[in-house]
C-alpha cells in the first residue's frame, strides 16, 4: 500500500513514513493510492467480533507492508483495553431508526482517543524499530492536548510538550493534561492567549535547527493514521446494524472534517453507507459550501461546541482531491487560490456530486440546547453539545425509514457540564475512573509568551535525538 499527496508533487510513501511525516513536503495530505476493499463476506464476518478483532481486519491492508501482523495485533489490543466500556464504541438506540454511537469511553472522554491511543503506540513502535526519537509539540485550547498527552504518556521514543493559555482552559480540561505525571510529558502554561500558543508552536516548527536537534513532530488531525483508525467504528456500527445487506447512514458533528472523511473512506472501501450528514455549529463553512458550491471563509465565533469552532477544515482537502479527479496540480491551484482569496468555487457539477452522498445542516447554540433538552426528555440520555449538533443535523435532513441513522456522540456530557445542566437541569457526573480528577496532583511549568524562553525549555527537557 502506497500513499500519495493530494498536491501531487511529494514522493509516494509507505505507511511507516506517512505515519511519522504527517504533512507531505508539498503541503498536501496523504491518501492511499487505492482503497483496499471490504468484501460482503468480510463485513458479514465482523458481526459478533470484538472491536480489536474488527480493527485488525479493517486496518491490516493499510499497514501490512510496514508492520508485523502479530505486533500490530498486540498494539491494537493494548490501545483499546483501557477503555471503560467493553464494546469500546457501543450503540444506543434513541428511536426506531436512530442510534447513538458512543465514542467517549477512552481516557479523555472524547472520540479523538479512538485514533490517538493507537497512533501514539504505532509512533513508538516505528521509532523504536528505526532507533529514532521524536519531540511532539502542540498548542491546545482544551481538548486535543489531553488526547495527545494520553496517547504519548510513558512512550519510550517520544517526548511531548503541550502549550495551553494560562487560566483560559476549563479546570477539567487543564487537569486532564496536568495530572499526567510522566517524565516524557511537559505541560506549559503560557502567559498569553491560545493564538499566542499557536504562534509559538508555528515559530518553533519554522526553526530549522530546533526541528533537527529535537526531531520535531506533530500528531495533528491531518495525519493519515488518525483517519485510518477512525474508519473502524463506522464498520463495526454498520455490521452491528445489518451491513452488508442493509445500508446505514451517519450523522457526524464536524470541525476539521477528519471524522466524517473516515466515514467516506469506509464507503470507498465498500461499506454500504447511504448518506453522510455533516453537522455544523455556527461556524458553518462546510454547510454553506454544500448548499452554495462556494467555500468561503468567515470569522470563527465561539460556541457551546468549541471543538468545532473552526473555519478551515483541513481534512476537506482529501475530499476535494477526489472531487477534482485526484489531480494533484488542480488541488494545488485550488488550495493556493483559497489561501489567497478566502474563497473557492467548487462548481455546480462537483457540488452536485458531493450532494449525492452528503447532507449538511447548521445548528446554533439555541438549537444545540434544545436538542440536549429533547433527547433527555424523550430518551433519558444526557448528550454533550457536540453530539447534539450531530443529532439536530440528522433530524433536519430528509431520511429514509429503511436506513438506520447512526449519530456520533463525540464527547462525554460530563466534559461540558454547564451546557448540559442549562439544557436539562441535570449536572452530569464524571465517570467513576475520573471521579478524583479534581484532587489529583498537577504538574506544569508557567512560561512567558516569549519564543526564546519556550525554545530553551524544550531544548533542555527533550531527550537527545538522532532523528533524520
Ligand atoms: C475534534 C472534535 C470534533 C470535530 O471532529 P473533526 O474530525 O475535526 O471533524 C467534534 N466533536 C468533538 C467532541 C471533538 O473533540
Amino acid at each position: 500500500m502506497k500513499y500519495q499527496s493530494t498536491r501531487g508533487r511529494a514522493l509516494a510513501l509507505d505507511f511507516e513514513d506517512v505515519l511519522v511525516t504527517g504533512l507531505a513536503t508539498d503541503g498536501g495530505l496523504y491518501v492511499p493510492t487505492e482503497w483496499p476493499k471490504l468484501t460482503a463476506e468480510t463485513i458479514a464476518g465482523l458481526a459478533g467480533k470484538s472491536y480489536a478483532e474488527a480493527a485488525q481486519t479493517v486496518m491490516w491492508p493499510f499497514v501490512s507492508e510496514s508492520i508485523d501482523r502479530a505486533a500490530f495485533a498486540a498494539i491494537i489490543e493494548d490501545s483499546y483495553v483501557g477503555f471503560d466500556h467493553q464494546a469500546v464504541a457501543p450503540l444506543k438506540q434513541l428511536d426506531s431508526d436512530l442510534w447513538l454511537m458512543e465514542l467517549f469511553h477512552g481516557p479523555t472522554m472524547a472520540f479523538k482517543d479512538y485514533a490517538l491511543q493507537l497512533v501514539g503506540r504505532l509512533f513508538d513502535h516505528v521509532l523504536a524499530k528505526r532507533g529514532e526519537r521524536r519531540t511532539i509539540i502542540g498548542a491546545t485550547s482544551g481538548d486535543t492536548g489531553s488526547a495527545a498527552i494520553e496517547a504519548c504518556r510513558g512512550r519510550e521514543s517520544v517526548d511531548i510538550f503541550i502549550l495551553h493559555p494560562q487560566g483560559r482552559v476549563s479546570e477539567v480540561q487543564r487537569r486532564q493534561m496536568t495530572t499526567v505525571i510522566e517524565p516524557n510529558v511537559h505541560n506549559i502554561a503560557i502567559e498569553g492567549s491560545f493564538d499566542d500558543c499557536q504562534d509559538l508552536v508555528k515559530a518553533m516548527f519554522a526553526d530549522t535547527a530546533l526541528r533537527r536537534d529535537v526531531g520535531l513532530s506533530a500528531v495533528n488531525s491531518i495525519n493519515w493514521a488518525r483517519i485510518m483508525a477512525q474508519i473502524v467504528y463506522y464498520v463495526t456500527a454498520a455490521a452491528a446494524l445489518g451491513a452488508p445487506q442493509r445500508p446505514v447512514a451517519f450523522a457526524v458533528p464536524t470541525g476539521n472534517f477528519g471524522n466524517i472523511y473516515a466515514a467516506y473512506a469506509a464507503r470507498e472501501m465498500g461499506l454500504p453507507v447511504a448518506r453522510l450528514v455533516i453537522g455544523s455549529n455556527t461556524n458553518d463553512i462546510l454547510t454553506r459550501t454544500l448548499t452554495t458550491g462556494l467555500m468561503q471563509i468567515d470569522k470563527v465565533v465561539p460556541t457551546l461546541s468549541p471543538s468545532m469552532d473552526i473555519q478551515v477544515s483541513s481534512n476537506f482537502e482529501r475530499l476535494i482531491f477526489d472531487l477534482l479527479d485526484r489531480d494533484g496540480s488542480a488541488v494545488t491551484a485550488a488550495m493556493d487560490a483559497f489561501r489567497e482569496t478566502g474563497r473557492l468555487d467548487l462548481g455546480a457539477d462537483r457540488v452536485g456530486h458531493m450532494r449525492s452522498l452528503f447532507d449538511a445542516a447548521r445548528v446554533d447554540d439555541d438549537g444545540t440546547l434544545a436538542t440536549i433538552h429533547d433527547m433527555y426528555r424523550t430518551t433519558g440520555e444526557l448528550i454533550d453539545p457536540h453530539s447534539a449538533v450531530g443529532i439536530a443535523a440528522a433530524c433536519a435532513v430528509e431520511r429514509s425509514s429503511e436506513v438506520p441513522l447512526v449519530s456520533l456522540a463525540c464527547a462525554h456530557p460530563a466534559k461540558f457540564p454547564d451546557a448540559v445542566e442549562k439544557a436539562t437541569g441535570v449536572r452530569p457526573p464524571l465517570p467513576e475512573r475520573h471521579a478524583d480528577l479534581l484532587e489529583r496532583e498537577e504538574a506544569f511549568t508557567v512560561l512567558p509568551n516569549d519564543l526564546g524562553a519556550v525554545t530553551r525549555f524544550v531544548r533542555d527537557a527533550a531527550r537527545t535525538v538522532q532523528a533524520a
